[in-house]
């Protein structure tokens, strides 16, 4: 009876740790409940695999259940991470499975036969979303996670090779709670669990802590810093040493018309693919982030004024030729750039950025669509005088066709 009672607070301490982690999940943690499914229906398999009679009710009931769990720790993994979710697959595999399953414990009666099919679709289970997600995580709580999830696999299968090829054990289902296999699975869950469950809980913290940052720190549109995070990068950026790089500001031309014409949420879009091209036309290093409405500011780290000229160019000539009939704009938008370099001992990149705000202006002035970087006390007069001729050509050429 003792032995019972004890086999009884595993499934119990489980139960908490699935409800715990459906709370959690009320924090923007979908993943979280997700797991509580994975830990409630494992302990339901626990309790039922032990209290359970008969034999083959008991086997047929938590085997369902232990399935049902791994589908969810499997789950949990694949929303986590954000990977496809291979519902239909799964499910499907989770159906052949426990077809099989009912043939071996209704007609085959071999408990060894029964354990090993189940414990090797659970851990196939789990095993193809750990493979899945394993090259995801960044994150040192993440790979802890993965890690031990995939010593849950190993335990498993493990467990069951051990139990079947060397116990020498009785193949009877009656004889399952008695087997060595129980046993062994009381104590290595208890231990495997523990750690499983706590590497989760702070996967999910981790998560939790970094999406409040985001929404301090990001802006919702576009998924670019805001100001403060870009501040914050920048000090980053700053310690241990000078800062060294350029800076890129960049406005949409006659954006409030933009708005007028076409609408407010066509003038969101406009925004979210000047972003995009901030992305796709910058060097990954690049920290952008936008300070306003359509302002955006971005830090290209070591990078030369010159580079962060033609960098620029390359931005505004792709942005220019964007094409916006998807959003039912029948016209070419443009936007104006101004590039200025971090000054030999600047420790902070706001000097510059009103440098760059100021050639911005210079650019808007010019008649917009351009690249204007400031000359300062940065040399190269020839190159100032190169955008600003390339701006000419471009100016006569579109004249011409005209
Ligand atoms: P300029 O060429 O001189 O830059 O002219 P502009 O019309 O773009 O002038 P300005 O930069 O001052 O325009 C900013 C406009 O941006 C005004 C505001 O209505 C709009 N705006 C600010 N935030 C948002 C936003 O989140 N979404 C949209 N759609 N519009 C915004
Ligand atoms: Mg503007
Ligand atoms: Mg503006």
């Amino acid at each position: 009876m003792s032995t019972t009672i004890f086999a009884l607070v595993l499934p119990i301490l489980m139960a908490i740790v699935a409800g715990t982690f459906m709370v959690l999940s009320r924090f923007n943690l979908p993943a979280a409940f997700a797991w509580g499914l994975g830990f409630g229906f494992c302990a339901a398999g626990f309790t039922t695999s032990i209290m359970l009679v008969p034999a083959t009710l008991a086997a047929l009931v938590s085997d369902l259940f232990f399935i049902a769990g791994f589908y969810f720790y499997a789950e949990a993994f694949l929303i986590h991470f954000a990977m496809p979710l291979f519902r239909r697959e799964r499910i499907a595999f989770a159906a052949i499975y426990l077809i099989m399953n009912a043939y071996v414990v209704l007609r085959i009666e071999s408990l060894h036969l029964e354990l090993l099919l189940n414990d090797v679709a659970t851990s196939c289970l789990l095993g193809f979303a750990l493979v899945r997600v394993m090259h995801h995580a960044r994150t040192i709580a993440d790979r802890a996670a993965v890690l031990t999830g995939s010593v849950v696999v190993i335990d498993t299968l493990i467990r069951v090779l051990a139990f079947v090829y060397f116990a020498n054990a009785s193949d009877r289902l009656e004889d399952f709670a008695q087997s060595s296999y129980a046993q062994a699975m009381q104590v290595t869950t208890a231990i495997v669990g523990l750690f499983y469950a706590l590497s989760i809980a702070a996967a999910l913290a981790d998560r939790a802590i970094r999406q409040l940052h985001d929404v301090a720190e990001r802006d919702p549109l576009t998924g670019l810093l805001n100001r403060r995070g870009f501040a914050r990068s920048m000090e980053a950026a700053g310690v241990g040493g000078r800062l060294a790089g350029a800076i890129l500001t960049c406005d949409i031309d006659h954006f409030k018309q933009v708005n007028d014409r076409h609408g407010h949420a066509a003038g969101d879009r406009v925004i979210q693919t000047l972003a995009l091209a901030l992305g796709r036309c910058l060097p990954g290093t690049a920290v952008s982030a936008r300070f306003g409405g359509e302002e955006f500011v971005t830090f290209l780290p070591n990078t030369s004024l010159a580079e962060a000229g033609i960098l620029a160019q390359g931005l505004r000539a792709r942005f220019a030729a964007q094409d916006w009939r998807a959003i039912d704009i029948d016209r070419q938008i443009t936007a104006s750039f101004g590039v200025a370099a971090i000054a030999d001992g600047d420790d902070t990149a706001w000097p510059a950025i009103t440098r760059a705000d100021r050639a911005l202006y210079e650019a808007k002035a010019a008649g917009r669509n351009k690249v204007v970087w400031d000359g300062g006390n940065y040399e190269p007069g020839a190159v100032v005088v190169d955008i600003q001729q390339s701006a000419k050509d471009e100016a006569r050429r579109s004249v011409d066709n005209g």
